[in-house]
């Protein structure tokens, strides 16, 4: 069984794919080949960029299945507008009017069952893709990229970890920023949760929320402080007062984004930088 990590954060910028890739480069480099990075935050994947050499192995596109309703068969009685729990279905039977909203409807399939008069049938709707790439070290980078205008990350995400193969020995989720049903899919089946958080005050506040979250669900997790060396304390004596470990800093790099525009990130790693990954994935061990 692969050991799956995932890698969070409350907000957006906080360095959570930089964290993310590294650790994957560092894996792969001292720990084993077999090492999977997967990029759910599907809204925005950007770990891509980390890796200039890759070449894409397969694309999938991803379908969800959406209702609709044959008016010629539709007595418009409107008992699927009840049983639809995302009010997907609008029936107005003085015009003899019933339609899915497609960004809606979750495929639950519960109007099909309610429809006593075969008026609904589902069609394939196209969410996003699903796209494997190789890299030059390592399993591989797996990707999923929503369709714009749709609503159904969560179902890709889902989609996206089915198809991460078996045979990873560590597999490496990048979750989308926030605490929203995406980071829960995302996170939900992990043996570990790395938090990524800035010591900033709105690296706080919303570090506060990721954490709430996480023992909601009775998760293990720890912290990352990345760009270490800026902002205050308040990370670090919240972080103590709440007894949450912190299983790594990583220092400010003053040069991080000409490297990020560069596309250099894993090049041009300083040896302190490097350290301390070192230091993190040994701490990620003693945890498994
Ligand atoms: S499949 Fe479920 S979510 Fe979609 S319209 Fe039917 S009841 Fe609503
Ligand atoms: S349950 Fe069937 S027949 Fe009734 S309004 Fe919905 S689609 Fe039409």
């Amino acid at each position: 069984m692969a050991i799956k990590i995932a890698i969070a954060s409350g907000k957006g910028g906080t360095g959570k794919t930089t964290v993310s890739v590294n650790l994957y480069h560092f894996i792969n480099r001292l720990v084993t080949p077999k090492v999977q990075l997967v990029d759910c935050d599907v809204e925005e994947p950007n770990d891509l960029l980390f890796f200039k050499d890759s070449e894409e192995v397969t694309k999938e596109t991803i379908n969800q299945l959406i209702p609709r309703i044959d008016n010629d068969k539709c007595t418009y009685c409107r008992k699927c507008t009840e049983w639809c729990e995302y009010n997907a279905i609008v029936v107005i039977p003085p015009v003899e009017f019933a339609e899915v909203n497609g960004s809606l409807c979750h495929s639950c399939g519960a109007c099909l069952v309610a429809c006593e008069f075969d008026a609904m049938k589902e069609y394939p709707e196209p969410i996003g893709d699903v796209t494997f790439y190789k890299t030059q070290d390592g399993n591989g980078l797996a990707e999923g990229r929503l369709k714009i205008g749709s609503a159904m990350q969560t179902m890709l995400i889902k989609e996206l970890k089915k198809r991460v193969p078996d045979d990873a020995e560590w597999i490496l989720f990048d979750a989308p920023p926030g605490t929203s049903c995406p980071v829960v899919e995302t996170v939900s089946d992990a043996d570990y949760i790395v938090l990524v958080t800035e010591p900033t005050p709105f690296g706080l506040h919303d570090l506060k929320l990721m954490i709430e979250m996480l023992k909601d669900i009775k998760q293990p997790f720890g912290v990352i402080v990345n760009k270490a060396g800026l902002g205050n304390n308040d990370v670090y004596e919240y972080l103590e007062k709440e007894n949450i470990e912190i299983i790594g800093k990583i220092p400010f790099d003053k040069d991080y984004a000409s490297k990020y525009a560069a596309g250099n990130l894993l090049k041009d790693i300083s040896p302190e930088t490097e350290q301390r990954y070192k230091e993190i994935i040994e701490k990620l061990k003693t945890k498994l």
